[in-house]
């Protein structure tokens, strides 16, 4: 099977009776069962059956098993945010005392939650550049976890899924990979050689806009070391699977960031166009940023997937048919030109979301990052006079034309 066939007949559903082409709704708090006894069993994790929508949910199931299969992973949690999936992905891993090793350049979410950690001792160091080199170079025995996006938002600089993977493989770290602004469409990092994958699934996966949620995808095959990694020693019966076991049964349960059920649902109707949708977002925004790269208004862009772009050959070598998302950033030359070039835009609307239907674009250096030090914005790229653009399925030549009346003197 192919990608698109792979989304809508790769994992059946076989739980619900009626035929329901789509995982029906279980909109509801508790789940009854015939006795005390069974409800102990489904409790423990020692019958199949769903006691509680925290812990768990048809609806949410689905679209779990449905993620863990497109991404080729063992298993996958889902979470209320994709903020909450990268949460509970780190703190089932580490504990007071240890670091995680992660780009510089990060989503500013992640860069706000990364300063949380360090009042509950947990340290992240940030390298500029993550190649392999540099991040093993900057490993020490605290080093529990090394986190990358795989194309960084707005940075745009792109990782090599492998080479990262060599390191970490050799070093026992597990390499988690934020995909979020590539999804499984472009490329599967577990099949690179990625421990873990998180997804704002707010974001490509949804699609249109209309539910904030996240998941957790396990590859299931790394190796803990359970002397080395503590937090998961209880867990050490489950063996490769105890990243997923402890999520489960502790982390995760107990912080309580479950999905809900309708955005579930809204989360699963939104995958299975996930393809086509990201081939014609990856085609559009090629186009766009070719044009722009041709307008003398323009100071510069910045798109993955151009010939001048630096992260070009690791697209070109990870990435399905080249492609290099639908996120581009440019620069007006100052603010006050950002924000005129933005405010004369016909079809673009002025929201901090990515990978919805309609184009969107915003400032980040006044929105996303208003709250980053000069420091964290210089190493995320984010200038006064940058726009990220997050293109949508309008026609690209009315895109095209847009941007350039909005860019004119
Ligand atoms: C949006 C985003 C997040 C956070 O996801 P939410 O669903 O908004 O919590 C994390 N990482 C990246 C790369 C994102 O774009």
């Amino acid at each position: 099977m192919k990608f698109n066939t792979l989304l809508l007949h790769g994992c059946k559903d076989t739980s619900d009776r009626t035929g329901a082409t789509l995982p029906p709704i279980y909109q509801n708090t508790a789940f009854a069962h015939e006795s005390s006894a069974i409800l102990e069993r489904v409790f423990d994790n020692r019958a199949p059956g769903f006691a509680y929508t925290r812990i768990g949910n048809p609806t949410v199931e689905a679209f779990e098993r449905r993620m863990a299969f497109i991404e080729g992973g063992m298993g996958a949690v889902a979470c209320a945010s994709g903020m909450a999936a990268i949460s509970m992905a780190l703190l089932c891993i580490l504990r007071k005392g240890d670091e995680i090793i992660s780009g510089s350049a990060l989503f500013g979410g992640t860069l706000g939650l990364f300063d949380d950690f360090e009042h509950f001792g947990i340290h992240a160091s940030f390298v500029e550049d993550m190649t392999a080199e540099s991040v093993e170079a900057r490993m020490n025995e605290n080093t529990k976890a090394v986190f990358a996006e795989l194309i960084g938002n707005p940075g745009l600089n792109t990782v090599n899924v492998r080479e990262l993977a060599d390191v970490t493989k050799r070093r026992g770290i597990p390499l988690i990979i934020d995909s979020t602004t590539a999804t499984p469409a472009l490329i599967r990092p577990l099949e690179h050689g990625a421990d873990i994958v998180v997804h704002s699934s707010s974001k490509y996966i949804n699609g249109n806009g209309s539910a904030i949620g996240g998941v957790i995808v396990d590859g299931g095959k790394f190796g803990w070391d359970f002397e080395k990694f503590q937090a998961l020693k209880e867990y050490r019966k489950a063996g490769k699977f105890a990243f997923t076991a402890r999520l489960r049964q502790d982390i995760w349960r107990n912080f309580g960031p479950c999905m809900s059920p309708q955005n579930a649902y809204l989360s699963s109707l939104g995958l299975e166009t996930l393809g086509l949708r990201m081939e014609r977002l990856c085609s559009s925004t090629l186009a766009l940023a070719k044009s722009l790269e041709r307008n003398p208004n323009i100071a510069s862009v910045n798109y993955p997937g151009l010939d001048s772009s630096p992260y070009k050959s690791s697209i070109d070598s990870q990435m399905k048919d080249g492609q290099g998302g639908s996120l581009l950033t440019l620069r007006a030359g100052s603010k006050e030109r950002a924000f005129r070039l933005i405010d004369r835009l016909k079809y673009a609307h002025v929201a901090t979301n990515i990978g919805d239907v309609r184009t969107l674009v915003i400032h980040p250096a006044s929105t996303i990052y208003a709250h980053s030090t000069e420091e964290q914005k210089r190493a995320a790229s984010v200038f006064d006079d940058l726009i990220r653009v997050s293109v949508g399925l309008e026609d690209p030549e009315d895109l095209i034309e847009d941007f350039a009346q909005a860019a004119a003197e």
